[in-house]
């Protein structure tokens, strides 16, 4: 199932997507939650009447409802660095013999359609084009052959980063220069793992104003989905809604030659094969 979250008078609610617009679960079924977390973390019991509810509610037009992020307010948002060999070579870097993970801050997690907002402090904004993972059943050193039963869903997500902060204030501000406000658009929806079962086949790309910078398919991926999951649960324990942002591959604009980084009225779109589009505008602050 396709889920997104709208933003409803009393909070975010979850909803299914159909084709003619967005069914809300809660008023389709009283027995479902109305929150994103508590629907992914049951998943496999809600799962039945879920697509029950989807089937039969009222569809909510598209364009009367407000998109909130697929996941409101995650707990983590846990990121790869250099998980495709191609990004790592492009950014000087050997492929790691072990994941390089970072984080990103909550509030930094944004909808389809909301703006990444270029903060007045940088000038070098740049754009990742990820695969992002959901959790949903909770879990602490998860065996690798269990982990992919601890995701609920995947979703197209962009690591929005100002390289001037990431790579140049002293000491190396991954996690700020990663995590201004608006720097993690993710969506359109979550689709389902269950619509998903081999997550390392899949397209990526990202274009800005329509031109194709990235393109690759998670079978390049250093470390699969599988073993970040179990890899991470060895240090924190992984709870439902937290998100994985697993790493992007070749094309980055700061790589390039001359640089390219992101302008206000800039469009930027991430497709992934079978999950879809995000598209974010760019905005000054
Ligand atoms: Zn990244």
């Amino acid at each position: 199932m396709r889920l997104v979250t709208y933003r409803g008078d009393k909070g975010p609610r979850a909803a299914g997507a159909r084709p003619d617009g967005v069914v809300d679960l809660h008023q389709a079924d009283p027995e479902l939650p109305h929150c994103t977390k508590t629907l992914l973390a049951g998943w496999a019991d809600y799962r039945p009447r879920a697509e029950a509810a989807l089937a039969r509610g009222e569809a909510l037009p598209r364009e009367a409802i407000e998109l909130a992020p697929p996941v409101p307010n995650p707990q983590k948002v846990i990121c790869v660095g250099a998980n495709y060999a191609d990004h790592a070579t492009e950014s000087g870097m050997a492929p790691p013999p072990e994941p390089i993970l970072f984080a990103k801050f909550p509030t930094a997690v944004r909808a389809d359609g909301d703006p990444i907002v270029l903060p007045r402090v940088s000038g070098e904004v740049d754009y990742e084009a990820e695969l992002v993972v959901v959790i949903g059943r909770r879990g602490r050193n998860i065996p690798r052959e269990q982990a992919l039963a601890h995701v609920a869903a995947y979703a197209c997500g962009n690591d929005v980063s100002a390289r001037d902060w990431q790579l140049r204030k002293p000491g190396g501000q991954w996690l700020l220069g990663k995590s201004f406000d608006s720097f993690a658009p993710m969506g359109p929806a979550l689709v389902t793992a269950d619509e998903i079962p081999d997550p390392s086949g899949l397209d990526i790309q990202l274009r800005l104003n329509g031109q194709t910078m990235q393109h690759s398919n998670t079978r390049h991926f250093i470390f699969p989905i599988d073993f970040l999951v179990a890899y991470i649960s060895t240090v924190c324990t992984l709870l439902p809604g937290d998100l994985i942002f697993t790493g992007t591959p070749e094309g980055v604009g700061f790589a390039r030659t001359p640089p390219v980084f992101l302008q206000p009225g800039d469009e930027v779109e991430v497709e992934i094969e079978r999950i879809g589009v995000l598209r974010n505008p760019v905005a000054a602050e």
